[in-house]
């Protein structure tokens, strides 16, 4: 069941492309009036909806405040969503943990295609923690694992400079002294004891 909260914020999120769409496609070239009444009432409806949905996000955003990586929502659209790990993904706006999150969330926002066809590089890495390909880049800066719920930064990794693995992302080490030790990942490191 789709509770009334998500189907809202789906409408606005909706409305949202295609109330551009009818002003550059039906307004512009003059099919519709911008006086319209079914355009004023459809965009009437929208600002309560937005309203209404609005409010409901400055509610939540105390809560909010307190997670350190949010995540958008695939069921809602919101970035409302604290995620732990792939069992306990929970979203405030929708107030439920969902469901396979991991795959949805995929689905929804990570382009897992284009790469492919670019032969360019693939949104999706190899986590260091769990090693599985459920590890992405957030923002250019916060990394996130969508299986083991892993949150390092950008300044928590490097990539390993190995012969046996393609720069596979790995965790920066520091000596005690805070010099920057040089080191590689599993595959790399097995490579070197046994060459
Ligand atoms: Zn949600
Ligand atoms: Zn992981
Ligand atoms: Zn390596």
């Amino acid at each position: 069941m789709v509770s009334a909260d998500v189907l809202k914020s789906n409408i606005v999120e909706l409305f949202t492309y295609l109330i551009p769409f009818i002003k550059s496609e039906l307004i512009e070239p003059g099919y519709i009036s911008s006086e319209d009444e079914n355009f004023l009432e459809i965009q009437e409806y929208l600002n309560e909806f937005d309203e209404y949905v609005n409010g409901r996000l400055a509610l939540l955003q105390e809560s909010l405040n307190e997670v350190e990586v949010i995540l958008q929502c695939p069921v809602c659209n919101q970035e409302t969503v604290e995620f732990k790990d792939e069992t306990d993904a929970y979203c405030y706006f929708c107030d439920k943990n969902i469901k396979n999150f991991a795959e949805k969330y995929i689905d929804s926002f990570v382009d897992t295609y284009s790469h492919v066809m670019d032969g360019g590089e693939s949104p999706l890495y190899e986590c260091p923690e769990c090693e599985f390909e459920t590890f992405l880049c957030l923002d250019g800066y916060q990394f996130v694992c969508l299986t083991c719920g892993a949150k390092p930064t950008q300044d928590d990794l490097t990539t390993c400079s190995g012969p046996r693995c393609n720069e596979k992302l790995i965790y920066s080490r520091y000596s005690e002294n805070g010099d920057y030790e040089v080191h590689f990942c599993d595959v790399c490191e097995d490579y070197f004891k046994h060459a």
